[in-house]
């Protein structure tokens, strides 16, 4: 990074007055160089003038420099993590990458799951890793046309040129353990798999697969919770996926919820807590706000593994725990049960 500072003076064209240009320049090692120029006159030459001389050059560091500079940072880590090791946040063990991805992302010390790429999931969940993918519900992509300090369009095409999907959740049919069943699994990775109308709309469409076939409906949660960029619409999608369940039970069919790190928010708050049977990965993060905003709201220390699934499953919330590599069998005898 280099900082150029250059100064020069000229006259005003409307005042006469002479006054004094600073140009400020911060060039970034990538292809792109970012330059703002400020205009001083004379009467700025006083301590208040100063002051907001660097209140707006602080500002456009915080809101112009500081993201790129993080983009950029970022970028550079996500290629490290892409690299042949990876740190275990449970044994804090050097794990090769490609001996977790053998081991379905789990770690061969101490069981850490780590985060599994979806079409992986569902290869794992289904006979023979074979599946038809039923396709997400079409809808408004952007429908209150909304950016903050980028526009959500560019960021909805960013996520389906990373992860190939149309958006965070889609539907797969397929047998589970020779049962034909339907899957509703949500792609963390496509924008921390928050529910917008495209989440909800294709999650009832997963209920009307599920109803006019006559076979059991069950959801792979990951999620980060409602999305913001949809403001309302996203909303809308908790009482719209809970009424889709209601009319799952109508037809008296079984709904599982197969909890994984992190289920949150509304997606949380609305359809996966419904499930007749409600299925966790070992350590997976279940909650509706962050135990950080809880223990700062309560004032209180929270009790060691709050939110986790084992926390859970012993104060009644979730039904089993199960290792992903048992994941599929286990399905399969559940499925069994409810005929
Ligand atoms: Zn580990």
């Amino acid at each position: 990074m280099k900082l150029q500072l250059t100064e020069r003076s000229h006259g005003c064209p409307d005042t006469d007055e002479t006054q004094t240009s600073v140009r400020i320049g911060i060039s970034i090692y990538t292809n792109q160089v970012y330059k703002i120029c400020f205009t001083i006159a004379p009467k700025w030459y006083t301590l208040k003038g100063v002051r907001e001389w660097i209140r707006l050059f602080v500002s456009w560091l915080r809101e112009v420099v500081t993201p790129k500079i993080k983009a950029f940072v970022g970028d550079r880590s996500s290629s490290v993590k892409d690299n042949a090791w990876r740190l275990c946040p449970g044994c804090e063990k050097t794990v090769p990458t490609e001996e977790l991805a053998e081991n379905m992302m789990v770690c061969g010390y101490c069981s850490h799951h780590f985060l599994l790429p979806i079409k992986s999931r569902l290869g794992a969940i289904f006979d023979g890793g074979l599946y038809d993918d039923v396709g997400t519900a079409r809808v408004v992509d952007d429908p209150l046309k909304f950016r903050d300090n980028r526009k959500y369009v560019d960021r909805l095409k960013d996520a389906r040129q990373k992860t190939g999907q149309r958006d965070a959740a889609m539907i797969a049919t397929g047998n589970i353990h020779t049962r034909r069943a339907v899957v509703f699994a949500v792609n963390f990775a496509f924008m921390g798999g928050s529910m917008g109308l495209s989440f909800g709309k294709t999650f009832i469409k997963a209920v009307e697969t599920a109803t006019n076939n006559n076979i059991p409906l069950i959801g792979i949660t990951a999620s980060g919770g409602a999305r913001m960029q949809e403001g309302i619409f996203s909303l809308m999608q908790m009482p719209a996926t809970v009424a889709a369940l209601i009319k799952l039970k109508t037809h008296r069919l079984p709904y599982i919820n197969v909890f994984t790190n992190p289920t949150t928010g509304g997606v949380l708050a609305s359809f996966s807590m419904l499930g007749d049977i409600h299925i966790a990965e070992p350590g997976a993060l279940i909650g509706f706000a962050g135990p950080k905003v809880i223990e700062k709201t309560l004032k209180h220390r929270l009790p060691d593994g709050f939110q986790r699934s084992e926390f859970l499953r012993e104060h009644g919330m979730i039904d089993i725990i199960v290792h992903r590599h048992k994941m599929a069998e286990k399905i399969g005898i559940i499925l069994d049960y409810l005929g």
